[in-house]
């Protein structure tokens, strides 16, 4: 079932952006649903395609902006400075970690997928 979905995923991605690629990104090239990608994903990290990311984002609404990413989800630390809020001179720029939104991504390792 899933090598369905992975010859399609070879055809789009060209039209992402390799190191950035989100579950939603998937959802819509392959016109699945959500659990589908998820899957799909999962199964590209297995095979060595994709590498998993997770991106925390600024809590200021006139931010939003990404602050850092981990690829490994322990070395996530329990405050972080948004350097852009601080350096606009926002009140707010340390947040506890917990309370800023994570979102997963994944960057395509190029080439890895012709070699399959
Ligand atoms: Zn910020």
């Amino acid at each position: 079932m899933p090598f369905k979905f992975m010859n399609s995923l070879n055809d789009s991605i060209s039209e992402l952006d390799p190191d950035r690629i989100y579950v939603e990104n998937i959802r819509s090239i392959l016109k699945t649903n959500t659990r589908i990608a998820r899957f799909i994903c999962k199964l590209a990290v297995r095979k060595g395609y994709f590498e998993k990311y997770y991106a925390i984002s600024c809590k200021n609404e006139t931010c939003g902006r990404v602050i850092k990413s981990y690829q490994d989800k322990t070395e996530i630390p329990l405050e972080l400075v948004c350097q852009m809020c601080e350096e606009d001179g926002t009140l707010v720029y340390t947040f506890a970690t917990e309370n800023l939104i994570v979102t997963p991504y994944y960057k395509y390792i190029q080439g890895t997928y012709e070699l399959a």
